[in-house]
């Protein structure tokens, strides 16, 4: 595993539920919805999605124009 100190792990996202499966597959930017090209992403990193009793992982990707969220 790579160390970084520009830690996007532990940006805020959005709510799971708000988002298009396109968006919690990280094929669209979960900030503003662009479908997401090779070469212009932003990988959040896995978080942890809790779902009733059990806990899975989502991969949220974000364009390169806010990958903190920034508007
Ligand atoms: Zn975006």
């Amino acid at each position: 595993m790579a160390t970084t100190t520009d830690d996007l792990t532990a940006v805020e996202l959005p709510l799971i539920g708000t988002l298009t499966q396109r968006q919690q597959r990280g094929q669209d930017c979960v900030w503003c919805g662009i479908t997401l090209a090779a070469g212009t992403v932003t990988d959040l990193g896995p978080r942890r999605y809790r779902r009733a009793d059990w806990v899975t992982y989502w991969f949220p990707r974000a364009c390169k124009k806010h990958p903190r969220g920034e508007q």
